[in-house]
């Protein structure tokens, strides 16, 4: 008899099912709008052209090794990268009480996070928006979290914020609950919060004293401008939050299989870094020692030289451009197909992603009977959009509609 005769077999990641599913499929149409991750207008991976001339130079550098990096990472990476979200007139960073850890891109800086929390201000309670983005919930309990609960998030009906909920939520939440906000382009829903109600909640976060932990995965894919993308975690900070962000440099730098992302820290008093670093150590001694080099030298690489730095801002804007006339065009094409209900949604939506309000049996019938990717809570990648393949998931929507 196996020891192992009794593991259980889990359900498969939907997002990664959908592309292995789309792998095999030999349909000369098909369509991918399950992974976030971008395309450009061939529908191709794209790998910006700053990344490859920080490749290269790297590669010609004969000074650098393979030796361990430290626990917590490049030091010039974490610092930059900080930079990079707070911005220049951070009061947080001017009084030191702000600072970055190196870790496995978003995912890994959430868990890493999430297990300082848990293991040293004894936090058991998260709240994660209703919807979220699928891995939340496994993280948090995987780094100790025993209560998962939820706040309103979205509304079907009316295809918006469900505000009201969202603060009813908040405000019922026991004091120090861990709640994990989307900083920008909400996943799945691509519908964040406007400024005056990123107001509201921090009144509310403040008043119950709950604990913020920004995700920011997608800064610069809302509006094209990496500043703007950063204004809700930008105010929190500013209005003296301490706080923890995930912020992951796959999408923003298309580099999704380096697996890095910074975590930032701030905190009301800098005396208190040096033992909050120490601590971070050890989650991260324990948990993998120490992250890869390739990712974070090419980051600080960028971050540190103006020119480069300017050349990454036009690719992100060259990004999030493509993906906002996608939804213009997509828009346009139901309109012109005349399908059944509004679809305003899709261009006031913002980000990666487009909840399209189909259902779980329409989402199904444009995977099975059109060979369109999405997941089956309706939401699709608009970067697996293109001027080519437009007009045959709209007449496919029309069609899963009718
Ligand atoms: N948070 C959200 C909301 C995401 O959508 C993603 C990526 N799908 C992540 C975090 C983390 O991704 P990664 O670990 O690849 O940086």
């Amino acid at each position: 008899m196996s020891k192992f005769s009794a593991v259980p077999l889990a359900q498969p990641i939907e997002v990664f099912e959908l592309t292995r599913s789309y792998n095999e499929d030999n349909f000369i149409n098909k369509v991918n709008l399950g992974v976030g991750a971008y395309r450009d207008e061939h529908c191709e991976p794209w790998v910006l052209p700053v990344v490859r001339q920080a490749e290269q130079a790297l590669a010609n550098d004969d000074s650098l090794n393979k030796e361990y990096l430290p626990c917590l990472g490049i030091d010039a990476f974490s610092k930059a990268a900080t930079l990079q979200l707070l911005g220049n007139d951070c009061q947080a960073l001017r009084e030191n009480r702000a600072f970055g850890i190196q870790s496995l891109s978003g995912t890994g800086c959430l868990r890493v996070g999430a297990e300082f929390l848990h293991s040293q201000l004894g936090c058991s309670v998260f709240y994660f928006s209703n919807p979220t983005w699928g891995n939340h919930k496994l993280i948090f309990k995987n780094a100790g979290f025993t209560d998962a609960r939820e706040y309103r998030y979205w509304s079907q009906s009316s295809r918006r914020l469900d505000f009201k909920g969202l603060l009813e939520d908040l405000n019922n939440a026991p004091e120090n609950s861990v709640i994990i906000l989307h900083a920008v382009a909400h996943n799945p829903t691509g519908c964040d919060p406007t400024e005056e109600q990123w107001m509201e909640i921090a009144n509310v976060m403040e008043a119950r004293k709950l604990f913020c932990f920004f995700d920011c995965a997608y800064q610069g894919f809302a509006s094209g401008d990496l500043d703007k993308d950063a204004w809700a975690v930008r105010y929190f900070v500013s209005r003296g939050f301490e706080m923890v962000v995930a912020q992951s440099f796959a999408k923003n730098f298309g580099l999704y299989n380096e697996r890095i992302g910074n975590l930032t820290v701030v905190v009301k008093d800098p005396a208190f870094i040096p033992h909050i670093k120490s601590q971070f150590t050890l989650v991260i001694r324990g948990m993998y020692s120490n992250p890869p080099s390739h990712g974070a030298r090419i980051i600080a690489y960028i971050l540190n030289n103006p020119d480069l730095y300017e050349q990454w801002k036009l690719a992100v804007k060259t990004m999030a451009d493509r993906i906002i006339l996608m939804r213009k065009e997509l828009r346009g094409a139901l309109e012109r197909f005349q399908a059944p209900g509004s679809w305003d949604h899709i261009t006031t939506q913002i980000g990666m992603f487009s909840y399209t309000g189909l259902n779980e049996a329409q989402s199904e019938y444009m995977v099975k009977k059109h060979h369109i990717y999405m997941l089956k809570s309706g939401r699709i990648s608009m970067a697996g959009l293109t001027l080519k393949n437009i007009e045959y998931v709209a007449s496919a929507i029309v069609d899963s509609l009718t």
